[in-house]
C-alpha cells in the first residue's frame, strides 16, 4: 500500500504520518527529513539545501529526487511506504513511479498554525520563510491532491483543530472505512 501525507507547516501532518505509518505497519519516509539530513552536509548541494530550506523555499527537483532514490534503494523500500511531503508538484508527480492508495491531508486554518508556531517561539524569526511555505503549498502542493483525487484516489481531509488523540480517533475511524 502506498500512503501519501501533506499538509501545511505546523498542521501537526509529521505527528499523525507518524501515527499512521505505524497503524498500517508501512515504513515511513520524509523527504523533509532525508533532505534535512543533507543540510548538515558540508558541500556544495548540503549547503544549496540549507539556503533554500532557511527562506522556505523548494529544492530543485534533481537533488530532491535523487536523494529519495538513494533513501529507498538504500533502505529497501518499495511499494509499501507511506511517504510525506512527496510529490510536492505536478512535476514531482511525473517522477514519482507509484499509483498511491489513500492520500491524508491535514488541513488547519493558516492564523491557527501561525499560532502554534509562535506557541513554539519560532514564527517571529521565521515569519517570511513560513509565508512562503504556505504560498507554496497552495501553489504547487495543492494541484497535486487535486490530480489524484480527479484520477480517482482516495483523499481523505483531516482537520486538526482538535487534540492529538481526537484526531488520533478520527484517523482510526477513516482507516476503518
Ligand atoms: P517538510 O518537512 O515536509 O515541511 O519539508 C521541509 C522543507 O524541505 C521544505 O520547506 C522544502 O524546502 C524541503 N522539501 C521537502 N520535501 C520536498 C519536496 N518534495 N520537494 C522540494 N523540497 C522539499
Amino acid at each position: 500500500m502506498i500512503v501519501l501525507v501533506f499538509g501545511i507547516q505546523g498542521s501537526g501532518k509529521t505527528t499523525h504520518a507518524h501515527y499512521i505509518a505505524e497503524k498500517l505497519g508501512l515504513p515511513y519516509v520524509s523527504t523533509g527529513d532525508i533532505l534535512r539530513k543533507i543540510e548538515t552536509e558540508k558541500t556544495a548541494t548540503g549547503r544549496e539545501v540549507k539556503k533554500l530550506m532557511e527562506s522556505g523555499n523548494l529544492i530543485p527537483d534533481e537533488i530532491t529526487f535523487k536523494a529519495l532514490d538513494e533513501f529507498m534503494e538504500t533502505h529497501k523500500i518499495e511499494n509499501e511506504f507511506l511517504i510525506e511531503g512527496f510529490p510536492r508538484s505536478l512535476e514531482q508527480v511525473k517522477h514519482f513511479r507509484y499509483k498511491p492508495d489513500m492520500i491524508f491531508e491535514f488541513v488547519l486554518p493558516e492564523e491557527v498554525a501561525i499560532a502554534r508556531l509562535q506557541d513554539r517561539g519560532r514564527y517571529d524569526d521565521v515569519k517570511d520563510s513560513i509565508q512562503r511555505r504556505f504560498s507554496w503549498f497552495k501553489e504547487k502542493n495543492l494541484p497535486v491532491i487535486e490530480y489524484y483525487k480527479k484520477s480517482g484516489v482516495k483523499v481523505i481531509i483531516i482537520s486538526n483543530e482538535a487534540s492529538i488523540k481526537e484526531v488520533q480517533e478520527n484517523i482510526d475511524e477513516q482507516l476503518k472505512n
